[in-house]
């Protein structure tokens, strides 16, 4: 099997060692040989982003126009073929991958679109005669690094804006993912992307990642992962040789609110899609479902009921719902979550099993816990898999105050057919995106995407407000 190698200055570069990407569906079927990049080979990447910015930040915005409407074209047009290529690698279903696929080419199409509205402010000096400019220009050489849950999604929305705006890319994805990462870094290339302006390094996040973090030719990073990931990179930002600009989107525990008067399929609905699809491994997924007493058994039934109905199986197959966990690591954390939920008291109504389908995959039945309290670890720890709880609360007030105590902040939501509630949520949530009667999970491509508190740092990624992260301001005054 030939290797997917590396993308550096232009050309395909094989790596000292490759790794077998694996369907987590199916443990037989191997995607690909995929490059695992030494950290040389890092810094040749960065050598050659370094030597290509200057051409890049200087191009026409038609130019960058060109390379990321023709991205867009292409990933639009292929999106079933790259869409199966996701599902068969990261296992959410095939619909799911379709649609993710779709999305990254929207992504492409919206930043092709926005390297024609790069804005500037000219002002009157407060001194006479004296004229201020504050102009926006690109940053430099950026560091992407990217996690396992959306392989082709995060990669453009990362890469389309530091394009569009005349920056130079490393790319590098998680390794249980390498194939959309490697199909888009074909698309660019094919677009007519010089040499050098976008590089792909597949690698580990202790060598690659590191290599990135260290460099001083590396001016920004952008980062979605964990937690622990997160800090990590932020530090080594800061500390040198030079510091960087860096953005960091990080984990979640996203609270769905339930309040009596909710239309209860409504409700049960938003928190099955929320909390399960993509097999929970979402870092905006609902995990805490806050339901108010009078409605709480009534939605408990007809969430069990419809999670009963889920048909968990391998991905790629018609009509499952649910695919498999990504891989051994994350399915015993989900495991081990199980088993601490049990301990702690919580009620396991509903799921949890390991199951066994006709191809060998990490397959797990969607569970939920109910009789949970918000102080118990199953209430506090990003879990990452097919795994909700519910919280009991007396009211609209008390589910609020429980909603916002957790050290995360990306998405909430409430179900509430109250105009006054659903005004209140979102105003006083504390989540960087609030959703009423919809899942927390699940968001347009043309607006801000991120969060507050320990779920994110620095400015917003997505539509017109990535341009924060991507550009840096000038000011500069004149006496003419
Ligand atoms: P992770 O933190 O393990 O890895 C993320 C990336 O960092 C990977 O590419 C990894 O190789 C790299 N990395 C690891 N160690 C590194 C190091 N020392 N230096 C540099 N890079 C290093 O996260 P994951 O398991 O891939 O993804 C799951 C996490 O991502 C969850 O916490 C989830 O909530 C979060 N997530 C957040 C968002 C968001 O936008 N807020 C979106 C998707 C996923």
């Amino acid at each position: 099997m030939a290797m997917h190698a590396n993308l550096i200055d232009g050309e395909w570069v094989e790596a000292p060692n490759a790794s077998e990407n694996r369907n987590p569906s199916n443990l037989s079927d191997v995607v690909g040989l995929y490059a695992q990049a030494d950290a040389k080979q890092a810094e040749q990447a960065i050598d050659a982003a370094a030597a290509a910015f200057p051409g890049w930040a200087a191009a026409t915005p038609q130019q960058r126009f060109d390379v990321l409407d023709a991205a867009g074209t292409e990933i639009l047009a292929r999106k079933e073929e790259l869409g199966r290529l996701l599902s068969r690698e990261e296992g959410k279903t095939l619909p799911e991958g379709i649609a993710e696929a779709g999305r990254a080419g929207q992504i492409f199409k919206f930043f092709a679109g926005e390297t024609l509205r790069v804005a500037g402010d000219r002002l009157d000096s407060v001194r006479p005669g004296v004229i201020a400019e504050v102009t926006r220009e690109p940053i430099g050489v950026v560091g992407l690094i990217t996690p396992w849950n959306f392989p082709i999604a995060i990669p453009a929305w990362k890469i389309a804006p530091a394009l569009a705006y005349g920056n130079c890319v490393v790319l590098k994805p998680a390794d249980l993912v390498p194939g959309c990462a490697w199909a888009l870094a074909d698309i660019l290339k094919r677009a007519g992307l010089p040499k050098g302006v976008l590089n792909l390094v597949l690698g580990r996040g202790s060598v690659v990642g590191e290599a990135i973090l260290q460099s001083p030719k590396v001016a920004a990073v952008s980062f979605t992962g964990s937690v622990a990931t997160g800090r990590h990179v932020a530090q080594r930002c800061i500390e040198g040789p030079a510091m960087k600009k860096f953005q960091l989107e990080m984990g979640g525990k996203n609270p769905f609110v339930v309040l009596d008067d909710a239309d209860v399929e409504v409700a049960a609905n938003a928190a099955l899609n929320g909390a399960f699809f993509s097999t929970g491994q979402r870092c905006t997924a609902s995990s805490r479902l806050i339901v108010t007493e009078g409605i709480h058994d009534r939605f408990v039934d007809t969430l069990t009921g419809k999670l009963k109905a889920l048909k968990v199986d391998n991905a790629l197959k018609e009509g499952t719902q649910i695919g498999p966990v990504v891989d051994q690591r994350q399915l015993d954390q989900d495991l081990d979550y199980l088993k601490i939920g049990q301990d702690e008291g919580a009620k396991l109504t509903w799921g949890g099993e390991r199951l066994n389908r006709e191809t060998e995959g990490f397959y797990l039945q969607p569970a939920l816990f109910t009789e949970t309290d918000n102080a118990m670890r199953i209430n506090r720890e990003e879990i990452f898999g097919p795994i909700a709880t519910v919280i009991r609360a007396k009211d609209y007030e008390s589910a609020l105050e429980i909603a916002n105590d957790t050290e995360f902040g990306l998405s909430s939501g409430i179900a509430t057919t109250s105009l006054k509630h659903a005004e209140h949520f979102k105003r006083n949530s504390d989540a960087g995106m609030v959703m009423v009667n919809l899942p927390t999970a699940g968001v347009d491509y043309h607006v801000p995407f991120g969060g507050r508190k320990n779920s994110s740092y620095g400015s917003r990624e997505q539509g017109r407000y990535a341009i924060e992260f991507y550009t840096t301001v000038k000011t500069s005054y004149a006496q003419p």
